[in-house]
């Protein structure tokens, strides 16, 4: 046989079509993590943010600078060989590609990969998206993401000052609890994401998410409030938002956690835009 009759069949059009499919997902992360310039909703703290900040007594600002500045995407490498940042992000999402590696891949829409500042202090990880983030592509953008929007809003970041994203990056049909071989198969981009983010604070929303970042199958009821340590980063679980929604009661419970993030940063240096009144 021909070295020609040994090679794979030429399919111009699945060429194509793989091709069509890469600069999508290059562009959906590139748009979603803001290093195409093009921010979906302008934070007003991004607007008061100088081209070029130089002081690192407000990392904040740095990050925001560095992300919208000139060299079109803040990225390096940690001393880990980890490419951090956007660039980051978008190596991760580019490894996700159009993921087939569980049995949820089949009923998707979107693989919801996270959305945010590439370089957040503040990272919020929650289960698995829900049908209007399969709809949209975009993480806690349903009821249940209303509530985090105003949670976020109440420690005074706008959304798009920090990261958000889940430990499954695909939706469970019906919403039912992820399987562990799902878990098993999307893990390791999650880890791979806070890897890259290197945040000073990590939320986790609900049982699931602590659960599993944690190994510890202790009752939500009993981890929240409490700062762990995930990789040598401090991790407060709390209350998910659907929780809450079904049970406002324990909106105080979650504040109160909230509270104690806004602190262990402000300890660290990092106060958020707007500061609530104490
Ligand atoms: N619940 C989650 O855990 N994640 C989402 O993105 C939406 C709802």
């Amino acid at each position: 046989m021909s070295d020609a009759e040994n090679e794979a069949p030429v399919d111009p059009a699945g060429e194509l079509r793989e091709i069509a499919a890469r600069v999508r997902t290059q562009l959906e992360t590139r748009g979603r993590s803001g290093m195409l310039g093009v921010s979906r909703r302008p934070s007003r703290r991004m607007a008061a943010t100088p081209a070029v900040a130089t002081a690192n007594t407000d990392g904040h600002a740095h990050a925001h600078a560095e992300v919208h500045g000139d060299s079109g995407g803040a990225a390096s490498e940690s001393s880990s060989g980890i490419s951090t940042g956007a660039r980051g992000l978008v190596m991760i999402r580019e490894e996700i590609g159009e993921c087939q590696r569980c049995r949820l891949a089949g009923g998707r829409k979107n693989i919801v990969f996270g959305v945010g500042n590439p370089q957040a202090h503040l990272v919020f990880v929650g289960e698995a998206p829900g049908a209007d983030e399969d709809q949209q592509g975009e993480p806690f953008v349903g009821k249940a993401g209303q509530l985090l929007t105003k949670m976020i809003e109440a420690m005074g970041y706008a959304r798009e000052d920090v990261y958000i994203c889940n430990v499954i990056k695909c939706r469970p049909p019906g919403n039912r609890n992820p399987e562990p071989d799902e878990v098993a198969a999307c893990e390791p981009f999650l880890k791979k994401q806070l890897a890259a983010l290197r945040p000073r604070v990590i939320v986790t929303l609900g049982k699931f998410a602590a659960q599993c970042l944690l190994r510890d199958d202790t009752p939500i009821s009993r981890l929240r409030g409490n700062f762990r340590t995930y990789e040598g980063i401090s991790l407060m679980p709390t209350f998910h938002p659907a929780y809450l929604l079904r049970d406002p009661s324990k909106k105080k419970e979650a504040w109160t956690d909230l509270k104690a993030v806004n602190a262990a940063l402000k300890r660290l240096g990092f106060e958020p835009p707007n500061p609530p009144a104490t």
